[in-house]
């Protein structure tokens, strides 16, 4: 099998116990897997790659992968006035509106954007507002074969739920179907395409589901080695509804039906009190973080530091456009340091007083260890291999897979450098991202994946994304047009047409 040799100015190894940075360094891989990190590698090579100025990094996982590029451009959108949000008329869960071709083309974009910027290992998330019931077998089937086809490693499993609306009536029939198709899914696709493929359970969020459906999840879970990914904690909706409807918050009640252990994973968690947080770290929760999602709709996780501190497995999903990692861990770490110093002085007094809102409130995010930029690298790196019960992900050492990424440093917009990790963070973008190698096959070279047409691709997708944008008004109680939900920023003028 080819020895294939990459070189480099920084190379981010794994000594077992945490990254390293090899400087000069040089990770070999032989077929799909790592074989060595450091110096001097002392046997000979079919091909070496020189990086050089960049870091040589292993890819990102990004366990909340936006892969419909629909919700995640207009969430940061809202009326101007409360009345002219977008109401839902009857149509609701009455019609699929998306064809088999349609997915096929936002499954292709979105998979070449996340490999664009880096991220090796997916697991998707969607909206799901205009769908007819949940995500599909056969849409699945269709996203595995674009995945393996352009070479992302996904872990893939439809959605399913067993209420149409968020606490409304169990349709048990259309329930029920959900349910099976994803179990079945999971049977048929788990380490499907060499293993690139790997199922994962992705319940709806508890106010569409049944206890008995969060039961058999935890048991198909359980009895397969299959990881979950539910919703919760999500804000005072959601609060609400669980102390009404249940009697306790949602850790609470998870832990009650024995809902929880290492294969849980729950994006978001941004309500819940600090002894359901000890709850998540005792028992081996993942939380999966999205920073620009979570602001994009005027959310914070409050918050990453403390979090870590009480020490919860924390991992970043992305959630939203652009799919971005770096940025992501950016915007998490400045949100972390914002909330971990709480310089927050917003009122200026005629007296010439300066208020700190936040000075006489509890110093324990001050007090506990401040967030650094390698808290973020491992969160979107072995944070989410350790979510997935993955050690051979997310790191580069021998044994692990080769999903390994370029980010070049030789560029004026990127500027100096200094400790690589942090530099990554604070000076590039995904645009850095130059190559992505995922289990040893080169699915990115000098930012180009072969086999897809950007120009192409581009089209196609704006004109599934018109299509979605249009369901708002023909989905809408009074089917207003779509600037009454989503003004435009300026006056816009189209050009007129000749005739
Ligand atoms: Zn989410």
């Amino acid at each position: 099998m080819k020895k294939t040799k990459i070189t480099g100015r920084f190379v981010i190894g794994h000594d077992g116990n945490d990254h390293v940075v090899y400087k000069n360094g040089e990770v070999v891989f032989r077929g799909d897997t790592i074989i060595f990190v450091g110096h001097d590698f002392p046997l000979e090579v079919d091909e070496v790659i020189d990086a050089g100025l960049a870091i040589v990094s292993p890819g990102f996982i990004d366990l909340e992968a936006d892969i419909d590029t629909d919700h995640a451009l207009i969430d940061v959108t809202f009326p101007e006035f409360p009345q002219d949000n977008f109401i839902m008329g009857d149509k609701y869960r009455t019609t699929e509106p998306f064809s088999l071709e349609d997915f096929r083309i936002r499954q292709r974009m979105s998979i070449a954007m996340l490999i664009m910027n880096g991220i090796t290992t997916a697991m998707p998330i969607a909206g799901d507002l205009f769908r007819g019931w949940a995500e599909t077998h056969e849409e699945f089937e269709e996203m595995a074969k674009n995945a393996a086809d352009l070479g992302l490693r996904m872990y893939l499993g439809p959605s399913y739920r067993a209420a149409a609306s968020y606490g409304g009536t169990v349709d048990l029939h259309r329930g029920e179907k959900s349910l099976k198709d994803a179990f079945r899914f999971v049977e048929d696709f788990d380490g499907a395409y060499g293993g690139l493929i790997k199922g994962f359970l992705s319940p709806c969020q508890v106010p569409y589901l049944t206890e008995d459906f969060l039961k058999r999840t935890k048991e198909f879970s359980d009895a397969n080695g299959v990881p979950v990914r539910l919703h919760a904690c999500e804000g005072p909706h959601e609060w609400d509804y669980f102390k009404s409807k249940i009697g306790l918050t949602s850790i609470d009640y998870f832990k009650r039906i024995g809902f929880l252990g290492p294969q849980i994973m729950i994006p978001h968690t941004i309500v819940a009190k600090d002894s359901e947080l000890k709850i998540l770290a005792d028992q081996g929760v993942s939380v999966i973080s999205t920073p620009l999602a979570e602001v994009n709709i005027g959310w914070g996780l409050v918050s990453f530091t403390k979090y870590l501190n009480l020490g919860i497995n924390m991992t970043i999903g992305t959630d939203c456009q652009p799919v971005d990692m770096i940025r992501n861990m950016r915007f998490g770490w400045d949100l972390a340091r914002l909330l971990e110093y709480r310089q927050i002085y917003n009122i200026y007094t005629e007296t010439g007083e300066v208020l700190n809102p936040y000075k006489d409130q509890p110093t324990l995010y001050r007090t506990a260890k401040a967030t650094t930029a390698a808290d973020f690298f491992r969160a979107a790196t072995t944070g989410g291999a350790k979510a997935l019960g993955r050690d051979d992900l997310g790191r580069l050492s021998p044994g692990a897979k080769a999903d390994i990424i370029v980010i070049d440093l030789d560029d004026l917009r990127v500027g100096p450098y200094e400790d690589p990790i942090r530099t990554m963070i604070m000076s590039t973008t995904g645009y850095n991202v130059r190559d992505v190698i995922i289990n040893g096959r080169i699915v990115m070279k000098d930012r180009v994946i072969p086999d897809v047409k950007p120009n192409e691709l581009l089209k196609q997708g704006q004109e599934v994304y018109d299509k979605f944008l249009n369901l708002y008004t023909e989905y809408d109680a009074y089917h207003r047009p779509l600037d009454t939900f989503f003004p435009q920023s300026f006056v816009t003028v189209e050009k007129k047409t000749k005739r």
